[in-house]
Order: C-alpha cells, then sequence, then structure tokens
C-alpha cells in the first residue's frame, strides 16, 4: 500500500541519518584523538571570528546599515558545536549590539539551561547582522547581501549541529519554502558533517505559549543527538 512505503521510506531515512551521524561522531573522536580539528588546522577560531568580526564592522552591502546602531555579529564560544541561528536583531539586540539578548532571548536561555545545553556548547548568531526598522521581515536584497556572513560564520565554527530558530532562518539555510510547523524537531544535512534542527523562534513562543514545550522538545533533541545517545 502507498501509506505504508511512504512511512517505509521515512523509517529508512531516520535509519540512515543515525547510522551516518555515528560514522561522523567516530570519526569526529578519532580525529580528536590524534589532536587533529576539523576546524581551522592552523588558527583558532576565536581569532578567525574575531578577524572576521572586524573586516564587516563597517559593512554597507544593504541599505540597512543606515538605521543600525550596532552591526550585530554573533555571541558564545568559538569551541561550540551548537550554533543556533535566528532571523535578524530586534530593538534591544541593536542597541547593545548582541543577539538575544531581549526578552526571546531571556526565553531561549531559559529553555537552553532546561535542555541541559551549557553556554560552552553553543554559539548564537542571525541570518542578517543589521536590524530592520521595526522588526520588519528581511527582504530578499538584504538576505543576498548577509547570508555569506553567517555562511562564512558555520565555516569558521564548523558546528556538528545547526538549529535553526523559526521559519526564516530554516527555510533560508535549507532553502525550502516549507512551513516551520512541518520542518521543526526533523534533523536534516545541512553538509557532510553537520545537521540542521529546525524549531520554533523564541519570540514566537512569547505570542503563543503552548509553542513553548515544542521549543523544549526541540532542544531537548539537539542536546540528545550533542550527547550521542541517539
Ligand atoms: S544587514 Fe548584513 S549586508 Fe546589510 S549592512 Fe548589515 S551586515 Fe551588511
Amino acid at each position: 500500500m502507498p501509506v505504508e512505503r511512504k512511512l517505509g521510506f521515512k523509517e529508512k531515512q531516520g535509519e540512515v541519518l543515525r547510522e551516518y551521524l555515528t560514522i561522523v561522531r567516530s570519526f569526529r573522536q578519532y580525529l580528536d584523538k590524534k589532536g587533529v580539528s576539523q576546524r581551522s588546522k592552523h588558527q583558532d577560531p576565536q581569532q578567525v571570528l574575531k578577524q572576521f568580526h572586524s573586516s564587516i564592522l563597517t559593512c554597507r552591502g544593504c541599505s540597512l546599515y543606515r538605521t543600525r546602531t550596532h552591526l550585530v555579529f554573533g555571541r558564545g564560544s568559538s569551541q561550540a558545536e551548537v550554533m543556533l541561528v535566528g532571523e535578524a536583531p530586534g530593538r534591544e539586540e541593536d542597541l547593545e549590539g548582541r543577539p538575544f539578548v531581549g526578552a526571546a532571548g531571556k526565553l531561549l536561555a531559559k529553555e537552553l539551561a532546561k535542555a541541559g545545553l551549557r553556554d560552552e556548547d553553543i554559539y548564537i548568531a542571525n541570518v542578517l547582522k543589521c536590524r530592520p526598522p521595526g522588526n520588519r521581515d528581511p527582504l530578499p536584497e538584504e538576505i543576498e547581501a548577509c547570508l555569506p556572513y553567517l555562511k562564512r560564520q558555520i565555516e569558521i565554527l564548523h558546528p556538528r549541529i545547526i538549529c535553526s530558530l523559526g521559519k526564516f532562518a530554516t527555510q533560508v539555510l535549507l532553502s525550502t519554502q516549507q512551513g516551520i510547523t512541518s520542518l521543526r524537531g526533523k534533523p536534516q544535512f545541512y553538509d557532510e558533517s553537520t545537521i540542521i534542527i529546525p524549531t520554533l523562534h523564541p519570540a514566537a513562543c512569547i505570542y503563543n505559549p503552548s509553542w513553548e514545550n515544542l521549543l523544549r522538545r526541540d532542544l531537548a533533541l539537539v542536546k540528545t543527538k550533542l550527547s550521542g545517545e541517539d
């Protein structure tokens, strides 16, 4: 029956993903034992990130530079194995120059702690580095101009897991138009050694408190994958 074939395929996909992650984990452990990092072999990621940050501080790649207070680069551990990616800075982030410091950031911090994800496990950034006025949706030309910066951050950090927060970051990173409610909680490959676990944006959970449980569940899955328990 067609329904049975579909379920079988999904199960097979999950099995292949699990096997693949086991191989990747073993390979990383092997490299760690040999003292070989898959990240930059010659430079400390913290230094590389710092240099990269300095190099884009005065970016005028799109019109958002005109209204920003600060370019919001990212924050967290340069050794992080989990990278959280949001949409764009809000008002407080623009004023402080740091991502996720407002109400959504506080909710996210609470849920990360509940999931057992520590500060040293995490790096946080957004797709756009400058705030769209009035928190409007990013425009295609702004994404096109700014996305290479996020991709470079991912390349430098080489995280094992990217947790995309909300529809916007998820669709951009997975190049899809699918909605977040069907994508969330389902790991997918970003590249050959990094998976994406999409989840809801914490700001959306403030407006819809029943979604907080889903965010919690997805962050628990991130922790499980990080610990290698699945
Ligand atoms: S949003 Fe990105 S591309 Fe646009 S000015 Fe800011 S840093 Fe540059």
